[in-house]
């Protein structure tokens, strides 16, 4: 009995000694690994921007702030937009047609508030985007052509809820990204067309269930109201006024998020990251190969 009580009261003090010299290596290992840079750190490297969303308007509400953030870096930001929206509208007398004109109109202005490069329209219709290898074939060939460093799109994965068109060209973009887009026996008619394989560095997934990153895009806040309020047939004539009060009382009353992104006004997205290991076919001269993730 007596020999035990001795060792029973050395033990912790050899384990207390052991978690600090444990602790203190964890410290001194972090310590030496180099920091993460944030995504705009990453982004500065950036050339080219993509966003690719089903309807006119989509963009705006999901990203219109992180779109503006992108064309501020003097990154080159392209919209494609699937369909025209040509069934937007409970007007029975407006015909499908000139709906779609009407919102592709409304969409190039916004494109202008924001600073995007260029539109560009699918012309599928609005309501039956489908998925296949023909609009996955649409998808990688812009990619191949435009050849973006970063890709937004609708999380086509999210719990809950959401238009049949926002689901299928979320899915349609992620299959185009990988592995089609840059392994060449993909879509080879392509590159009868001088047009070859492209690797992107990174997506982000809009309007998702499970986001990964958050954006502050308080100093954009203001442009992004202004780029909505472009799409006149779809607002109800709100005036700027009344949507940025509703935009900033929204933010108020949820410190919950603020708590969550760590800032007042943020874009959330879910970033799915990919190699570009040096050499591989689509692979940008000269830079680095991103960090790999998803
Ligand atoms: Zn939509």
């Amino acid at each position: 009995m007596a020999t035990t009580t001795p060792a029973r009261k050395k033990a912790p003090a050899k384990r207390g000694a052991r978690s600090i010299v444990a602790r203190a290596a964890k410290a001194a290992r972090a310590a030496a690994k180099p920091k993460e840079p944030s995504a705009e750190e990453k982004w500065a490297s950036y050339e080219r921007a993509l966003v690719i969303t089903a309807h006119p308007d989509d963009a705006e509400f999901i990203a219109g702030g992180t779109m503006a953030k992108l064309a501020a870096m003097g990154i080159e930001v392209t919209l494609a937009v699937a369909t025209s929206g040509d069934k937007g509208t409970r007007d029975i007398n407006l015909r499908p047609q000139e709906l779609a004109a009407i919102r592709e109109a409304e969409q190039r202005a916004a494109a202008n508030v924001l600073g995007l490069h260029q539109c560009v329209f699918l012309g599928y219709p609005d309501g039956f985007l489908a998925e296949g290898p023909e609009l996955r074939g649409h998808i990688v060939r812009l990619i191949r052509q435009l050849r973006p460093d970063i890709i937004i799109t609708w999380d086509g994965f999210r719990v809950g809820f959401n238009h049949t068109d926002h689901r299928v060209i979320g899915r349609v973009v992620r299959d185009a990204l990988f592995p089609a887009a840059h392994d060449p026996h993909y879509y080879p008619e392509h590159r009868m067309r001088g047009i070859g394989p492209w690797r992107t560095a990174e997506a982000l997934l809009a309007a998702t269930s499970e986001p990964t990153l958050h954006i502050d895009i308080a100093p954009f806040l203001e442009q992004k109201v202004d780029a909505i309020l472009c799409h006149t047939s779809q607002i109800d004539g709100t005036s700027r006024d009344d949507m940025l009060k509703r935009m900033r009382g929204r933010a108020k009353a949820d410190p919950q998020r603020r708590k969550e992104t760590g800032f007042d006004f943020a874009e959330s997205f879910k970033r799915i990251e990919f190699r570009r290991p040096e050499g591989a076919p689509g692979t940008p001269p000269g830079r680095p190969a991103a960090a790999k993730r998803g």
